[in-house]
């Protein structure tokens, strides 16, 4: 992190993949349009969102515990190709480090 005191102003979002707190601008908004996963890097899409690091492994983890139904509340299984795209295609960032 940058060191700075932490901005009240950002909020906080928990990742449906590992389930760690993380400010909602690191984390990557999906929401769910006719049954379809996908992402919404802007946050303009309406309905109901979920938040994920985008990390193949928290794409994976969330796959995993069908987090993605869940936070829709749909049953599923949803069809995730696009969000799988978008973060595959997402340079890799390293590791936030914790500080
Ligand atoms: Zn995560």
């Amino acid at each position: 992190m940058s060191g700075r005191t932490r901005d009240l102003s950002c909020p906080e979002r928990t990742c449906v993949g590992c389930r760690e707190r993380a400010a909602k601008h690191d984390l990557l908004r999906v929401t769910a349009v006719e049954g379809v996963c996908v992402p919404d890097p802007r946050g303009t899409l309406p309905g109901r969102g979920a938040h994920l690091h985008p990390r193949p492994g928290c794409l994976d983890l969330a796959l995993r515990r069908r987090a993605f139904p869940r936070a829709f509340r749909l049953p599923g299984p949803l069809d995730t190709a696009a969000v799988q795209r978008y973060v595959e295609a997402l340079p890799r960032v390293a590791e936030m480090s914790e500080h």
